[in-house]
């Protein structure tokens, strides 16, 4: 009988055989790569004896011409209730009341982890020398820094009052027609991401650990995230992880933990790739780096992300990229994002065997070179192939 995930007592997840599995479909190629990805999903578990029992829950355009809403409280209660989903791309709604209906969800179920896994396929284009040396785990914050969205805007009264007030308490003085953002980074938001990292890796037997940061210029912000990342090394960490600087770089058996100025980890994750792991970094930072990295691996077609909170358990695992409204409802686009998606939410849940035979077959499907058009435009020799075909390559390679 189908029943919900639940957050056991001691802070792990509870997975019955067969869980029940909100889903959004999303919108634009949603209707394409969902139920491609899903069939593989299914097929791959089915051969483990397992079964999702599916629920749909609408978000994005769908969402609103059936409801008349673009994110109802209905989709939010049953994503709380039910702590693990999965969706495709969203519409971000003009004039909405939202930014994006992917921020709301991620403040409203406090969802502060972006999880950015990125690693290469044999055979898919890519335009580095050696594409085969990227394999990191990005931990990107999800609540602070510019997603907190405090903005004022240029010559609004909450600019000018913003203005004054710092002048006259602070003896700072900001360009009268400046628009004004506010930074905040907090210990409690710096150290729950970089325990999920630690954890995270010490879990999954990784040896390298960096936080990426901008602390030479913004201190208190930057550099403060760099120094609680450390402090927590010391305080939590400390039978299974070491920092560079307690060590001179030789880690023994433990996770080394070291840090990047982000400006030339951007340049260190393209020539020296090798060097890197897991990354956590803060909001900015890591919106710059998950889509440079996966550029590097064959670009958004293809890269799996997800949001989650560790303490509480929920997470929405999601395709990054978005809806490609020009190719929606075509058969056409690669389902390889959401459903890769789907093997980090296979893999978070604890099933792992299913997760390592779909991406096994992926890997046998794209060394075929049986492919969508995004890849197929960009190999030689290759057989394009419709979504749903590319789905049921990869489960005849089961
Ligand atoms: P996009 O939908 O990501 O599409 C940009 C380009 O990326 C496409 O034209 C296509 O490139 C490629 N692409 C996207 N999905 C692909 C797939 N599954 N397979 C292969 N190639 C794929 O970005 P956009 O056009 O800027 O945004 C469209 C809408 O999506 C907007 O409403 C935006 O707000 C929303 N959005 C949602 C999310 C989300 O829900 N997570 C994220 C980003 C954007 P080629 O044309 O070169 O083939």
């Amino acid at each position: 009988m189908a029943e919900k995930i639940k957050m056991g007592s001691n802070g792990t997840l509870e997975v019955p055989d067969e869980p029940i599995i909100p889903f959004i479909e999303g919108d634009g190629t949603g209707v394409d790569i969902w139920p491609a990805a899903r069939h593989v999903l299914d097929a791959a578990a089915a051969r483990h004896g397992r079964k999702v029992e599916w629920m749909e829950v609408l978000a994005g355009q769908k969402a609103y011409d059936e409801t008349g809403e673009w994110l109802p409280q209905e989709t939010i209660d049953v994503f709380n209730e039910y702590l693990i989903g999965i969706k495709g791309p969203l519409t971000t709604p003009i004039g909405g009341g939202f930014r994006s209906l992917n921020v709301a969800l991620r403040q409203i179920l406090d969802l502060y982890v972006c999880l950015r896994p990125v690693r290469w396929f044999p055979g898919v284009p890519s335009p580095v020398k050696a594409p085969h040396l990227v394999d990191m785990v990005i931990f990107r914050e999800n609540t602070e820094d510019i997603y907190a969205g405090l903005e004022a805007e240029a010559f609004s009264p909450e600019a000018k009052r913003l203005r004054e007030l710092l002048s006259e308490n602070f003896g700072w003085e900001i360009r009268e027609d400046s628009g004004i953002g506010i930074k905040p980074v907090s210990k409690t938001g710096s150290q729950r991401l970089q325990r999920a990292a630690l954890q995270y890796a010490v879990d999954r037997g990784r040896n390298r650990v960096h936080w990426v940061h901008k602390g030479n210029i913004m201190k208190f912000t930057e550099g403060a995230f760099q120094k609680w990342g450390y402090e927590l090394v010391k305080e939590e960490f400390s039978d299974e992880a070491v920092a560079w600087e307690d060590c001179g770089g030789d880690s023994g058996d433990k996770i080394l933990v070291q840090d990047a100025i982000a400006d030339i980890a951007l340049q260190q994750v393209l020539t020296r790739p090798d060097e890197f792991d897991v990354i956590a970094t803060m909001n900015l930072n890591g919106d710059y780096l998950s889509d440079a990295l996966a550029a590097q691996v064959g670009g958004i077609g293809i890269a799996p992300g997800a949001n989650a909170n560790y303490v509480t358990g929920h997470g929405i695992f999601e395709a990054t990229h978005g809806t490609a409204p020009k190719y929606a409802g075509q058969d056409k686009v690669n389902p390889s994002s959401v459903l890769l998606s789907g093997v980090l939410m296979f893999e978070h849940i604890g099933w792992r065997d299913v997760a390592d035979e779909i991406v096994k077959a992926l890997e046998a499907t794209i060394a075929d070179k049986v492919v969508t058009y995004d890849f197929a435009r960009q190999m030689e020799g290759a057989t394009e192939v419709k979504c749903s075909e590319f789905a049921q390559a990869i489960v005849d390679r089961f």
